[in-house]
């Protein structure tokens, strides 16, 4: 059959063609050669084909919330696994087998009434494949690690068309790269991860007016310096857009916030949150919630949205870096951005397990990240120049070190993982897509030297 009579291969004539290149962030305008939607490994195998015999590039999408970092996309294939979604469960060995469109909520939610979560992160509709190939930092990571590491097993097609398994006992080198390079090896039709049992779980959110941003800030760095690894949490500045979908005693408003979870009773996490409760906020939720509740923590928008944002690592911040932050982006600044957010990093983020994967660990303290709307003229600029500002504040804090799954500028993959991990994913790379058929969101690049030296990347 020929692709053009094909209903799952989508050209730039077809009526089907803007909904098929459409990615979760309305910021990003892909406009591939074709897109293709399969429903089966046949159809991934046929498209992986057909793109060899034309000489089309293969970018691979699960939901288009990375998507900022793709150009336009000529001469290339773009590879949507929407469809392409079955979650199993397997709830007495502790894992699922996902397919690469398979939302977070879809795997989270069926288990969690039997005890189980899996490392999910603060969004319900971020897709698991693409998550976990760029690390994926959650509210259990402090204490059980990134998703990558969670990952049992990869489903790969590589470039000439076949279906490997890679994992601890077989393709053992391309079950390394899988975990956290950030992908571009091929196209992941399925994961298989593993599920943790949760017994006690606190989480909530403390919120303050944003006039207090120094003050809160100021106590959560000195805080996380000695947290325990049970707990995870962010804090960010907020400036809530007036959306009808937004509760109303948030809806609007300009706050700083605290969320988080507590791997541990009421009454351990009570002692941890102590030095917070004493700042005295406004709004206080933490208690006892079941695993489920942490997928919508965050509140995270979920339908599509249009999204200017970057990020990068930090290291333990004083009062003088929370001064540069909320100095650039706080009250009375003018900041057009919706979120400045600090994810806390730390505990089992910062151990290399042996066997672990191409990312392994973060060393940062803090994910550092800032996200505006580029809604109404000019703001999609005063937005990207805000961000910018920012990350040049922070640049004595920082050693420039970009955490792939908060860069939305393109970044050099060796940059995330190191020079040396860089030598050897380039070593698999070219044992399985020779031809560089496959383009990652980031660049498939060795360190630029400029994360050691701490400079910033604009
Ligand atoms: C609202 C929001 C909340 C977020 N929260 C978190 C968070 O809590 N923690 C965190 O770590 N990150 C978070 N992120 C970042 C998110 O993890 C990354 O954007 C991630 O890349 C999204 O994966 P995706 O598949 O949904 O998106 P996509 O843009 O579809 O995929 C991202 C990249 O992954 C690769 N990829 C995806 N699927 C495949 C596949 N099947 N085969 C091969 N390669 C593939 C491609 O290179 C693609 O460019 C968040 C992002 C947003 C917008």
């Amino acid at each position: 059959m020929s692709p053009r009579n094909h209903h799952q291969f989508v050209f730039p004539d077809d009526s089907r063609y803007d909904d098929a290149r459409q990615a979760w962030n309305l910021a990003a305008d892909l406009r591939p050669a074709v897109v293709v939607l399969p429903t089966s490994v046949d159809d991934v195998v046929a498209a992986v084909e057909y793109a060899g015999e034309r000489d089309l590039r293969i970018v691979v999408q699960g939901t288009g919330h990375g998507a900022s970092v793709h150009a336009a996309l000529d001469g290339t294939l773009l590879l949507n696994m929407r469809e392409l979604c079955a979650v199993e469960i397997d709830v007495e060995n502790r894992r699922a087998r996902v397919e690469a469109g398979a939302l977070w909520e879809d795997v989270v939610l069926p288990a969690t009434e039997h005890g189980l979560t899996a490392l999910h992160g603060s969004s319900p509709n971020v897709g698991i494949v693409g998550y976990s190939l760029g690390g994926g930092i959650g509210w259990l990571a402090r204490a059980h690690g990134l998703s990558a590491e969670s990952v049992l097993a990869v489903e790969l097609v590589t470039a000439d068309g076949t279906l490997v398994r890679a994992d601890r006992t077989q393709n053992t080198d391309l079950f390394w790269a899988l975990r956290g390079g950030g992908g571009g090896l091929g196209v992941v039709v399925a994961m298989e991860i593993a599920r943790y049992a949760v017994e006690e779980l606190v989480a909530g959110m403390l919120i303050w007016p944003w006039e207090r941003s120094s003050e809160v800030l100021t106590r959560y760095a000195a805080w996380a310096q000695t947290a325990p690894s049970s707990v995870s949490t962010s804090a960010r500045l907020l400036q809530i857009p007036p959306l009808p979908d937004i509760p109303e005693e948030l809806r609007g408003r300009q706050i700083v916030v605290i969320d988080g979870a507590v791997l541990g009773s009421e009454g351990e996490a009570n002692e941890i949150l102590a030095p917070f409760r004493e700042l005295g906020p406004e709004i206080d939720t933490f208690g006892p919630v079941p695993a489920a509740a942490l997928i919508r923590l965050h509140m995270d928008p979920e339908p599509p949205m249009p999204g200017i944002g970057d990020g990068v690592m930090v290291d333990d911040l004083d009062a003088e870096a929370v001064a540069a932050i909320v100095g650039t982006a706080g009250p009375d600044t003018g900041s057009p951005l919706i979120m400045v957010e600090l994810r806390q990093l730390g505990g089992a983020l910062r151990e290399r397990k042996p066997g672990a994967g191409v990312l392994g660990a973060l060393d940062g303290s803090f994910a550092f990240y800032a996200l505006g709307s580029p809604m109404g003229p000019g703001v999609g600029e005063a937005v990207e120049q805000r961000i910018v500002a920012l990350k040049q504040a922070l640049a004595p804090w920082s050693r420039g070190k970009p955490y792939l799954n908060f860069a939305e500028k393109r970044v050099a993959i060796g940059d995330a993982i190191g020079a040396e991990a860089f030598a050897r994913l380039e070593r698999v790379k070219a044992s399985v897509d020779p031809d560089g058929r496959f383009r990652a969101g980031h660049l498939f690049a060795p360190a630029t030297g400029t994360a050691a030296e701490g400079a910033v990347a604009a």
